[in-house]
């Protein structure tokens, strides 16, 4: 018989006795995140461009929060720029760096993994004449980099490789790009998409060697609706809106500073990078080593993936089958990506995977508030899967 553990009491938010293990699609806003937001609203809701009081504390708690993040992001204050989110972090990234640099080239590289706000973005350039290409992935859902070294030529204007999948966790090898474009002569900005690493790995744009980097509140217990740039010093893009002056009329608009001082409080909150990371690895041990153990389970993912992040197959089973019985146990997970609703995964098609593994492919996601009983209560229901579902 199936049953559930102890409620999830480290996190007040969450669904009593509930797991939720599809932290790669969204994460419940922290305390500290929903005490700043509600503290914003109420008491510091005037414009930031105002010239009185209450413009001049709306601009204190905008320039405390980009401090606050710029820190975390081992950037400085004035190359981070807010924006609507991951998607529109990207889109800025992927058209500026393009457009900036269109007289000196027009080749893109991109991987084949990327997130649709970058892939579909690259896809329009194509349309603008710039020439696409996108690389695929090895069997691991790694970017092997004698791809990126033979797409990389001197007409090379944008490279854009994401930090680690969404998908299946993998990191990407994208500190090795910066030499790759030296080596080729190139012109090219570098951009990643941190959006699933911010909060999980210690990240540094300079360390990384990239230009562009893009990051999302709601994925570390932020609010959705926020996100941020960087933009190297002395980089300059050219905007896809015209407004106002803020946020240096690369994303015009009045900033909305209840969602910033959430992502900022949010950011604080975050545990030291590499102790959390430790952690999550202990909670992924204790999931695949019960895993390996049930009859048709094929771990996706790779090694050198992010530690609360695992794709797997249950052969036999639908993945909507899976998610939905897990979903009646108030187990919460989650097939690809939750951008691609019901559609059958790129990412795992492109490393290879076999149709059978494919249709059975679910993905689990931790937190820093996902605790060992989570894991059990995913084990036991996926023997409620085995026990109960009929297979295809
Ligand atoms: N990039 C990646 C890798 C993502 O996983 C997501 C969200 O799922 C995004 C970008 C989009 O971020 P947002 O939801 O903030 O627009």
């Amino acid at each position: 018989m199936f049953s559930l553990k102890s409620e999830n009491t480290n996190n007040p938010l969450a669904i009593k006795d509930a797991s939720y293990l599809d932290n790669a699609a969204t994460t419940a806003p922290c305390p500290e995140a929903l005490a700043a937001m509600a503290e914003a609203l109420q008491f510091n809701w005037g414009n930031p461009s105002s010239p009185h009081e209450h413009g001049y504390r709306a601009e204190r708690l905008l320039e405390e929060s980009r401090q606050t993040i710029a820190s975390a992001l081992n950037c400085k204050s004035e190359e981070l720029y807010f924006t609507s989110g991951g998607t529109e972090s990207n889109n800025i990234a992927v058209f500026g760096a393009a457009r900036a640099l269109k007289r000196r080239g027009k080749r893109i590289v991109v991987s084949g993994i990327e997130h649709s706000s970058v892939g579909d973005a690259a896809k329009a350039l194509q349309e603008e004449g710039f020439e696409l290409l996108v690389l695929e992935p090895d069997s691991s859902g790694i970017i092997p980099l004698n791809r990126l070294e033979e797409a990389i030529d001197a007409k090379t204007v944008l490279v854009s490789l994401m930090t680690a999948n969404n998908e299946t966790g993998a990191i990407q090898p994208i500190e090795k790009v910066r030499a790759l474009v030296e080596a080729a002569q190139a012109p090219a900005l570098i951009h990643t998409d941190a959006v699933q690493t911010f909060g999980k790995m210690r990240l540094s744009p300079q360390k990384l060697g990239v230009d562009l980097m893009s990051v999302s509140a709601h994925k570390l217990h932020g609010p959705k609706g926020v996100g941020a740039l960087y933009v190297k010093k002395g980089l300059k893009l050219p905007s896809l809106f015209f407004g106002g002056s803020q946020e240096g009329r690369l994303r015009p608009g009045t900033q909305p500073l209840p969602a910033i001082a959430g992502f900022a409080a949010a950011v604080k909150a975050l545990p030291d990078p590499e102790s959390e990371a430790a952690r999550q690895a202990t909670l992924r041990a204790r999931l695949t080593e019960s895993l390996v153990e049930l009859d048709g389970l094929h771990i996706n993912s790779p090694e050198n993936a992010l530690p609360g992040l695992i794709n797997f197959s249950l052969i036999g089973y639908f993945s909507d089958h899976i998610i939905n019985h897990l979903s009646g146990l108030k187990v919460y997970i989650s097939g690809g990506s939750a951008c691609a609703k019901g559609e059958k995964s790129k990412v795992l098609a492109q490393m290879g995977l076999s149709q059978e593994l494919i249709k059975s492919a679910v993905r689990v996601s931790f937190s820093r508030f996902t605790q060992n009983r989570d894991i059990d209560n995913l084990l036991e229901g996926l023997k409620s899967v085995k026990e109960n579902l009929l297979k295809y």
